[in-house]
């Protein structure tokens, strides 16, 4: 659903543009998610009971071949159902040749430019996926676990010992030192010293460091180079120390001479129960305390990081970061919304060398060959056939893959052509748009924007737009994992395309996280429900050969108010989708359509304007009426088309319409239509009188069939002159008996209900209560009496005050005023009626 939001928000950009006239392209294309497509592979034959690890490398392949045609036929068919307007001629793939070709070209560009090394680094490392994975893919979370007091004996025999806290215990045969920080008093007399590290002979020294907090424990830490990050900082402070084996191999299995035979070979888990328990007869575990703390597991696998030193290759990231923070920071890339660029600056800023090779099978391998004889490093897009430094041909292909990531960085330009000067490049780049989900800011949008300097000196894109992340209707964000994602096939099959798009944008904002499910979509599907009976209402006024509308029909000297009136509504609502598009504000676009088409043309306008449809006010007003719906409803299709483009194409063809199709007819000119303030000002108050006497009318429980009388005493001679104006439409719309203006000082008539507005005050006449309507009323009140108390009561509460969420007590609150003035309603009610002669309850 995701990609359904993302693909959406893409087609209403596109398709308005191309409304514009505006060249537009779309490039389609699919990514092999390496690591992530080979984590599914395995899981499916884990199910079949087949470990991938098992399988030779070919068949392996095979698989996960397999698993991409599955899913990319299915990814292909969504778009399709979708109607997203891609350029399917254009479709891109990150493991076609082209872009293994550019993958291979980039590669070799940097390392020629001493951007990219191999070195030996802290990685994270996967243990159950025997790869390195980025830190980006690393999720941290608060976990219980235990901290183990150990004691490291002296080392000359002298009783007693250094006591040394840990989380993990099994690591204590990679210990090089125990360290100390150089202020902490109670340490100073034992620098120096040396410690036997337990359940070993092996002597290690007491060193100082003040990367150690003293507060931690006991405030001596065990340093164990190859397996933390920080001990491994304090090695490289202290050339004298040794450099200790790998004590854990890629399966995270305890190895190594470093390790007690007994020891060797039993996985972390084992090895930590192990230890525990021969220190614990040792008498060197002091004691073990509950410890919360910060716990790195695989996005993957889930299994917990193994931090590593291990030989991998990276990329330097500084420079190319420094012209995308000053690009974004002048603006000339922008991003939407730009609450983010804060966080996509702080990123940048602290941004680390990108690990790029991967130990897995699928992906592109690393265009790197190693001389076995003069040990020369050849990066090359064509595998070398002799080694260019001493001509040797016994040459060993790296044998990592890159990062998915490695290829997608370069899709801007990759997928125009590159490395190649095609024409497309030169005309489509730099794009203007990149709309996706914020949860790869860091892994595809920034590097994009560094690829882009970097590789073609200047911008991929103007915009970037980030989509909210699609929660399910119980604010849980959707996951394969939790199974809460609709398959969008479904959804399409169910709803329709339309139904499905318009409630990804609408009413949650498409850049912020909200909620999909069934009741958005039953509003999608609602309001296309009413944009359908609009445009079929309109037809039953469009006699055969009508020509499509090329503007507002031209108005007589006395315009009809509620025509010049929807005309200016038009005007504006066409406007703000034009500014709202615009600025990037996709739901404030589709607001504006919706409250337009709902409330003002179909609610407001049809009704009102329905008397001189039917030609009950003559040929000129008949024809007015028509020529205005129909120019007006014509043109909201076509604003409207780029959100729902299936039911619009469909109901503009019945349409009179020119001879092309909706999706290639010229965007609206908002000047085509004449902005009228004056009319929307004095439609004020007949708008206002007909929603308040409808009030009244249910509040007072007016029967259906009665037609009461009504007054209006209006503030001002100008309301006063457009109510007497509007005077039988009021009549016609609230279904009154009659309509009297009353003068300022002159009575209210008995018994009748009213509203105040800017305008004026409004009466309406009560029906008198019969005896039965008058037991009806004393029963509601006692019910409204009891709520009222409990909802009092509950106020009273000081806890409630306390505890509720604000909103919850201010809405109480509002409940509590509401119903004493129902209360007080029924009261005044029943005492009118009584004193005129109805019966009392
Ligand atoms: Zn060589």
């Amino acid at each position: 659903m995701g990609h359904m939001l993302g693909d959406t928000v893409m087609d209403i950009l596109v398709r308005s543009h191309r409304m514009r006239g505006d060249a537009t392209v779309w490039v389609p294309g699919l990514d092999h998610a390496g690591l992530a497509t080979q984590v599914e592979v395995r899981r499916r034959l884990a199910k079949q009971g087949v470990r991938f690890e098992e399988l030779p490398r070919e068949e392996a392949l095979h698989e996960i071949a397999e698993w991409k045609e599955e899913h990319e036929r299915r990814i292909r068919e969504q778009t399709r159902a979708g109607g997203f307007t891609v350029d399917w001629g254009r479709y891109r793939y990150t493991m076609d040749p082209e872009s293994t070709r550019a993958t291979r070209e980039a590669f070799v560009r940097l390392h020629a430019d001493g951007l990219i090394y191999r070195g030996e680094r802290m990685v994270n490392w996967d243990p159950r996926l025997k790869t390195a994975i980025s830190d980006l893919e690393v999720v941290h979370t608060e976990e219980e676990g235990e901290l183990y007091y150990l004691r490291y004996p002296w080392a000359d025999g002298s009783p007693g010992g250094l006591e040394v806290a840990t989380v993990r215990p099994e690591t204590i045969f990679g210990d090089v030192a125990v360290a100390v920080h150089p202020s902490d008093d109670r340490y100073r007399p034992f620098l120096g010293r040396e410690v036997v590290v337990p359940l070993t002979d092996r002597r290690v020294p007491v060193i100082e460091d003040a990367a150690i907090d003293p507060a931690f424990g006991a405030g001596a830490l065990k340093v164990t180079p190859r397996h933390d990050t920080v001990d491994h900082e304090i090695f490289l402070r202290h050339p004298s120390l040794p450099m200790p084996p790998d004590i854990l191999d890629d399966s995270g299995h305890l190895t190594s001479d470093w390790v007690p035979a007994a020891y060797r070979g039993l996985d972390r888990d084992e090895a930590r129960t192990r230890t525990l328990k021969d220190l614990a007869d040792s008498g060197l575990l002091l004691r073990r305390e509950p410890y919360r703390h910060s716990v790195a597991r695989s996005e993957r696998s889930e299994t917990v990081i193994e931090p590593r030193l291990s030989t991998q290759w990276f990329v330097r990231m500084r420079s190319l970061a420094t012209p995308v923070a000053d690009a974004v920071r002048r603006g000339e890339i922008r991003i939407h919304p730009a609450r983010w660029e804060r966080e996509f600056d702080r990123w940048l800023e602290g941004i680390q060398d990108w690990c790029i090779s991967r130990q897995v099978l699928w992906g592109h391998r690393i265009p790197v060959y190693h001389c076995r004889v003069c040990h020369r490093e050849i990066a090359a897009v064509e595998p070398p056939m002799v080694c260019d430094q001493c001509r040797s041909p016994d040459l060993e292909e790296d044998p990592d893959v890159l990062d998915t990531w490695f290829t997608s960085w370069l899709w801007p330009f990759l997928t125009l052509g590159w490395p190649e000067r095609t024409a497309d490049l030169e005309h489509y780049y730099p794009t203007n748009v990149l709309v996706t989900g914020r949860d790869i800011m860091f892994f595809w949008v920034a590097r994009m924007m560094m690829a882009g300097y970097y590789f073609r000196n200047a911008r991929p894109f103007s915009d970037v737009y980030f989509t909210g992340m699609i929660r399910d209707e119980q604010g849980r964000r959707m996951s394969k994992h939790l199974g809460n994602s609709p398959d969008p096939l479904d959804v399409i099959h169910e709803r329709g395309a339309d139904a499905m798009r318009f409630s990804l944008v609408f009413p949650s904002p498409a850049d912020e996280d909200g909620p999909f499910g069934a009741s958005a979509l039953d509003g999608g599907r609602n309001f296309l429900t009413k944009v359908w009976n609009l445009v079929r209402f309109t037809l039953s006024f469009v006699p055969a050969g009508t020509p499509p509308p090329t503007g507002p029909p031209t108005r007589s000297a006395e315009g009809t108010l509620v025509n010049r009136w929807i005309l200016s509504r038009y005007r504006h609502a066409a406007e703000e989708v034009d500014r709202a598009l615009g600025e990037y504000r996709i739901t404030a676009a589709a607001t504006t359509l919706y409250d337009f088409l709902w409330h003002d043309l179909a609610d407001r306008y049809v009704e009102i304007a329905k008397e001189a449809l039917s030609g009950r006010r003559g040929e000129p007003a008949q024809r007015e009426a028509r020529e205005t719906l129909l120019f007006v409803v014509e043109r909201s299709l076509r604003l409207l088309h780029p959100f729902v483009p299936h039911v619009t194409e469909e109901l503009w063809h019945a349409l009179p319409h020119p001879d092309t199709l909706l999706a290639l007819a010229p965007w609206p000119r908002v000047d085509e239509a004449p902005s009228d303030p004056v009319a929307e000002v004095e439609m004020e108050p007949v708008l206002e009188t007909i929603r308040l006497l409808r009030n009244l009318r249910s509040e007072e429980k007016v029967p259906l069939e009665a037609n009461p009388k009504a007054w209006v005493r209006p503030t001002g001679s100008e309301a006063a002159r457009v109510l007497r104006a509007e005077r039988a439409t009021i009549v016609r719309l609230v279904r009154l008996g009659s309509l009297d203006f009353l003068a300022d000082q002159e009575e209210v008539p008995p018994r009748t209900g009213r509203r105040v507005a800017v305008f004026g005050e409004c009466f309406l006449e009560r029906p008198v209560a019969s005896g039965a309507t008058a037991e009806a009323l004393g029963r509601e009140r006692e019910k409204l009496v009891a709520l009222l108390e409990k909802t009092r009561a509950r106020l009273a509460d000081p806890g409630f005050h306390d505890r509720a969420p604000h909103d919850v007590v201010r809405e109480t609150e509002e409940k509590a005023t509401e119903l004493a003035e129902r209360v007080r309603r029924i009261d005044e009610h029943l005492k009118e009626d009584s004193a005129s002669g109805g019966t009392p309850p």
